[in-house]
């Protein structure tokens, strides 16, 4: 099994101008979720590999950073333009070895093409008199850059944008389980940036090598996209590191939960709960910030879990969940879980919460004679007579916990107990005091009042940023993209009068 993928990934490749650097079969195995077959064995980096990307990365950094904003601008406008072009091959690439069905790979593509386009315009002031406007500070100069597997394109690309237009260089490790999309983004980034190409270097590995990327002395900050462990081992690594003076931007686990208060009429209850079914089911509940805790008050806790028990049937149903492979794609990204390791947390979950006293409602593996490999499970309801410390984790699988509350000062607290309650919160509610408790008493770095997406952030505009042990630092960050990647030593604002042709070089 394979053979096939293996042949379309490397057609896929050839689309984009080059190849996928095969290692026989020995080094990092890449396996797609789909079918749990082998589609690719990546060489991985090893230290000294990675200390020639660093250097290769500042030497590009020197000439990207006497370029003027006007040069930056059009090659960041360029590497959109040709996301744009291979969106079909892009996406087909995140199905293969992230388990994206088609329509959310697309999505995915889209989104990292517009945000390059989105972070220009915010860095730049209004104009002002024909004047461009906009500030600069000075650049970091390489920063290491670490993602995680489920949005293995968009939040690189939320990164990539202001950390270039700052004038700095990348060193990018992406998951050892979604390499090949960080290689297919570079050949497409190196057709755009031409002589600027070595700005944006890859390694591959796991969290070796991601240390030791940390680590590196001549890596002057730190961006990195993870679960809260590995927050935690890159701060314990930057706070004995020489060379950390640029705080590192931090995207860690979330466990969101929402308040659905008794304090609504039967139709918004209705829409509170069908608001938050993509939220929930998302990528498969493999999105930070994906709901995983529903904070019920126990006046309408029968009825809350009814409507919900009918959008999984339904759902389930429809025949929805499918090989992203085949031609069925669904409107939440639902697709098969990452790996064994992911289906085996949720197994573990579902058992806890028997043991704990509580209920599973769905939740069955789903395919496994046809994908023996590969683990598609059903969404899973998991009640609970209370909060437990197994919701203080983040399970990262389609399982939602509910619990009820009696008041508003309790689901509060339930809220807002676990550490990791740091990303998103939410609350359903017709009663003004409620949402105004909720608003001055949410701990996480997004509050939604009667969102119509669940968890979902309104981020554009907004930033996007967790609290507590959700994360540190804001991405972007509407008001001042550039800032995170920037030294605070000197600051210029510069304006340029716009109708003044520049074309005597
Ligand atoms: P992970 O923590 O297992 O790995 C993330 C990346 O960090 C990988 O590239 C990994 O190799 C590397 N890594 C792990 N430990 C490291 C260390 N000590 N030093 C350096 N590098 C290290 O996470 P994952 O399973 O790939 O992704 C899921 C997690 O990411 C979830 O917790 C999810 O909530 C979180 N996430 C957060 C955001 C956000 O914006 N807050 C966005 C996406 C994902």
């Amino acid at each position: 099994m394979g053979d096939g993928e293996k042949k379309r990934l490397g057609e896929l490749f050839k689309a984009l101008g080059t190849m996928v650097p095969l290692w026989e079969t020995a080094g990092l195995a890449i396996t797609c979720p789909a079918n749990g077959a082998v589609i690719a064995w990546l060489a991985p980096d090893s230290v000294e590999s990675l200390s020639e990307k660093v250097s290769r990365a500042h030497a590009a950094q020197q000439a990207w950073s006497v370029l003027h904003r006007s040069q930056r601008v059009s090659l960041l406008e360029a590497v959109s333009t040709v996301l744009k072009q291979h969106r079909e091959v892009l996406a087909e690439v995140l199905m293969l070895e992230a388990g994206k069905t088609a329509k959310e790979a697309l999505v995915e593509v889209d989104g990292s093409a517009e945000v390059l386009l989105k972070t220009i315009r915010d860095a730049a002031l209004p104009e002002l008199n024909g004047m461009v406007r906009c500030k600069e500070r000075p650049p970091v100069g390489v920063v290491g850059l670490i993602t995680s597997f489920n949005f293995p394109l968009v939040v690189a690309n939320w990164l990539v944008a202001p950390a270039l237009l700052a004038r700095n260089a990348l060193v990018w490790k992406p998951s050892e389980k979604t390499p090949l999309t960080a290689l297919a983004y570079k050949a497409v980034f190196a057709a755009a940036m031409g002589a600027h190409a070595g700005l944006l270097q890859i390694v591959i590995g796991g969290r070796d090598i991601g240390e030791a990327l940390v680590a590196h002395e001549r890596v002057d900050m730190v961006s990195a996209t993870g679960s809260v462990a590995m927050g935690k081992g890159i701060k314990a690594a930057l706070a004995v590191k020489k060379n950390n003076a640029v705080r590192p931007i931090l995207e860690l686990g979330g466990n969101n939960g929402v308040i659905v208060s008794e304090k609504i009429s039967q139709a918004h209850l209705e829409w509170s709960l069908a608001s938050l079914m993509g939220s929930f089911l998302g990528t498969s509940g493999q999105r930070c910030t994906n709901t995983r805790r529903l904070i019920v008050h126990r006046k309408i806790h029968e009825a809350a879990v009814a409507i919900l028990q009918k959008h999984i049937e339904h759902f389930i149903a429809s025949g929805a969940i499918q090989s992203p492979l085949s031609a069925v794609s669904n409107e939440y990204g639902y697709g098969p879980l990452i790996d064994g390791d992911a289906y085996d947390r949720f197994e573990r979950a579902k058992k806890k919460v028997m043991e704990e006293g509580g209920k599973i409602l769905f939740g069955k593996r789903m395919l496994e004679t046809q994908y023996p490999n590969a683990y598609y499970v059903e969404p899973a309801l998991a009640l609970l007579p209370k909060q437990t410390a197994l919701m203080h984790e983040e399970i990262f699988a389609p399982l939602l916990f509910i619990v009820p509350y009696d008041d508003i000062e309790q689901a509060m607290a339930i809220l807002n107990a676990p550490a990791n309650a740091g990303l998103v919160g939410g609350i359903y509610t017709q009663s003004q005091s409620e949402a105004d408790r909720f608003a001055a008493e949410n701990q996480a770095g997004h509050g939604l009042i009667n969102s119509p997406k669940g968890t979902g952030t309104p981020a554009f505009g907004m930033g996007f940023g967790g609290n507590k042990a959700s994360g540190e630092g804001e991405i972007l960050n509407a008001a001042d993209p550039l800032r995170a990647f920037t030294r605070e030593d000197s600051f210029s604002r510069i304006a340029q009068n716009k109708d003044v042709a520049m074309d005597k070089d």
